[in-house]
C-alpha cells in the first residue's frame, strides 16, 4: 500500500490541502495517509520548522503532499528556524533533484491570463528544472571583505556556477522521460555562448538524446527563450534546463496560465519518490478565509498520483474533474470574472469530487 506523508504547513496551507485529501480519499484506493507538522507550525508546537519526526515520516513515505509555509510573523526569527527552511530542507533531505512545473492554461481560464487569449489558449508546456545544483549551490561563495573582515566594507561578491555530468545526465533523462510520455519535444535552454558550465551541459544533453532517438531535441539560449515564452509560448513542449534559469523561466511561464492558485509543481529524485505542492505559498493575506483556490494542490495530486504512485488512470480522473468544474463555470474568487459570485475552498473540492464519479 503507497504511503503518502500529507504537510498541511501554514496559512491556506491546511485549508487547500484538505481538500486534495478529500478527492484523494474519494478515488478507492487504499492509500496510507500519515499526517506531520511543517513550517511555522511545527516550529510552535515542536521548536522547529521541519521536525525529526516529520523528516522521518518524509524519508519513508511514497510521496509528500506539501501545502505551503510561511507567516510574516516568522520574519524576525533567526534565518535557520524559519518556516521556509523547512521546504529547502526536505529537498536536500531527499535529495529531490528534478523540479517539475507544469503550465497549463485551461481555454475556460484563458481570459485571465496575461497575454492574448490566442498566444495561450490551449498551452500546456512543462518546465523540468535541475533544482540541487548551479550557482546556487557552487562553491567557492562569497563576498571579498574590507581589510578589517567587515562585509559592510565588502568591495566585490562571487559565486560559482558549477554543473558535474552525473547531475546533467540525469535531469536530461527525467526531461527526455517526461517529453516521452507527452508531444515527444525537449527543448534544452542554456547559455553556452557565454558561460562554459552551460557548454559542458548542452553537450552532456546532446549526448543523453542518443538514448532518446524519438524524442526531438532542440537548444536555445535563455534569452531567446525568455522571449519566446511570451512570443509564441505554444511553440514549446517540454523545456529542461538548470537551477538559475529555471527558477526564473517558471515563474515567467506561470504568468501564461492566469492564477498562480491553478500551478501545480513536483519534486523528485532518484527513486522517484516525490514531494508534490502548490505553486503558491502560505497566502497569510487571506488565511482562514476559506476562499484559498485549492486547484493548485488538487492538481499537484494528481501529479503525485502519476509520477510516484504509478496511478496515472486515477491522475487523469483527477484532471479531467478539474476541467469539468471549470467548465460548470464554477470559481474561487482569485480566478472568477469580475461581477460573478464565486464559490470558497471547500466547495471547490466537492464540486471536484462530484466531477470524479460523474
Ligand atoms: P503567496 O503565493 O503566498 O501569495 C501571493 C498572492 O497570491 C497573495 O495575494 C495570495 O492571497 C494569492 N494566492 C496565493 N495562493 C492562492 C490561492 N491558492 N488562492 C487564491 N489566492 C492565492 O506569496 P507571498 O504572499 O509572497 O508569501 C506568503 C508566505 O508564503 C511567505 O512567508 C513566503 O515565504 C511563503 N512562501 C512559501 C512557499 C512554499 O511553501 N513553498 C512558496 C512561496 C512563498
Amino acid at each position: 500500500m503507497s504511503k503518502i506523508a500529507v504537510l498541511p504547513g501554514d496559512g491556506i496551507g491546511t485549508e487547500i490541502v484538505a481538500e486534495a485529501v478529500k478527492l484523494l480519499r474519494a478515488l478507492g484506493e487504499p492509500f496510507e495517509l500519515e499526517f506531520a507538522d511543517v513550517g511555522g507550525t511545527a516550529y510552535e508546537r515542536h521548536g522547529h520548522p521541519l521536525p525529526e519526526a516529520t523528516l522521518k515520516l518524509a524519508r519513508e513515505a511514497d510521496a509528500i503532499l506539501f501545502g505551503a509555509v510561511g507567516d510574516w510573523k516568522y520574519d524576525s526569527l533567526p534565518r535557520p528556524l524559519r518556516p521556509e527552511q523547512a521546504i529547502l530542507g526536505l529537498r536536500k533531505a531527499l535529495n529531490l533533484f528534478a523540479n517539475f512545473r507544469p503550465a497549463i492554461c485551461y481555454p475556460e481560464l484563458t481570459a485571465a491570463a496575461s497575454l492574448k487569449p490566442e498566444l495561450v489558449a490551449g498551452l500546456d508546456i512543462l518546465i523540468v528544472r535541475e533544482l540541487t545544483g548551479d550557482i546556487y549551490f557552487g562553491q567557492p561563495r562569497g563576498r571579498r571583505t574590507a581589510p578589517d573582515g567587515a562585509f559592510a566594507g565588502a568591495d566585490e561578491a562571487f559565486d560559482t556556477m558549477r554543473y558535474s555530468r552525473p547531475e546533467i545526465e540525469r535531469i536530461a533523462r527525467v526531461a527526455f522521460e517526461a517529453a516521452r510520455k507527452r508531444g515527444k519535444k525537449l527543448t534544452s535552454v542554456d547559455k553556452a555562448n557565454v558561460l562554459e558550465t552551460f557548454q559542458f551541459w548542452k553537450d552532456v544533453v546532446t549526448e543523453v538524446h542518443k538514448d532518446y532517438p524519438d524524442v526531438a531535441l532542440d537548444h536555445m539560449y535563455v534569452d531567446n527563450a525568455a522571449m519566446q515564452l511570451v512570443r509564441a509560448p505554444k511553440r514549446f513542449d517540454v523545456i529542461v534546463t538548470g537551477n538559475m534559469f529555471g527558477d526564473i523561466l517558471s515563474d515567467e511561464a506561470a504568468m501564461l496560465t492566469g492564477s498562480i492558485g491553478m500551478l501545480p509543481s513536483a519534486s523528485l529524485n532518484e527513486r522517484g519518490q516525490g514531494l508534490y505542492e502548490p505553486s503558491h505559498g502560505s497566502a497569510p493575506d487571506i488565511a482562514g478565509k476559506g476562499i484559498a483556490n485549492p486547484l493548485a494542490t488538487i492538481l499537484s495530486a494528481a501529479m503525485m498520483l502519476r509520477y510516484s504512485l504509478a496511478k496515472p488512470a486515477q491522475a487523469d480522473r483527477i484532471e479531467a474533474a478539474v476541467k469539468r468544474v471549470l467548465a460548470q463555470r464554477l470559481r474561487t474568487a482569485d480566478i472568477a470574472a469580475p461581477g460573478a459570485s464565486p464559490i470558497g475552498t471547500a466547495q471547490m473540492g466537492d464540486a471536484v469530487v462530484a466531477a470524479l464519479s460523474n
